[in-house]
């Protein structure tokens, strides 16, 4: 049996961790363009990663909450595609894996 209270720390504190450096990201993308032409067209490029960033980051947080959903539910640790088990190696690696090994390389 896996103990889901190890891993919904892990998720929640990686949430944290995701939602503040999003937050960073707007604040980033929010500021006013800079005046100075030569200065703009390097500015659009930083933008484009940090949108990267910010979009990368929305996925992950969107498949965080889904597995601290499936912590409440109790179905935590169980593949969704299969309904076997998911290896606690697996989720020390990908806490918010939904699907086994097999399933997601299948
Ligand atoms: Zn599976």
């Amino acid at each position: 049996m896996i103990d889901q209270n190890h891993y919904a720390t892990i998720l929640r504190n990686r949430l944290t961790e995701l939602n503040a450096r999003l937050s960073e990201v707007e604040t980033e993308l929010d500021k006013p363009p800079d005046p100075d032409v030569e200065e703009r067209a390097v500015e659009r490029e930083g933008d484009e990663v940090l949108e990267g960033l910010g979009m990368a980051g929305l996925r992950e947080i969107r498949m965080i909450e889904a597995a601290l959903d499936r912590i409440e539910d109790g179905t935590f640790g169980t593949c969704v595609a299969c309904g076997d088990p998911i290896s606690e190696e697996r989720l020390n690696l990908v806490p918010h894996a939904a699907r086994c090994r097999n399933c997601f390389e299948g």
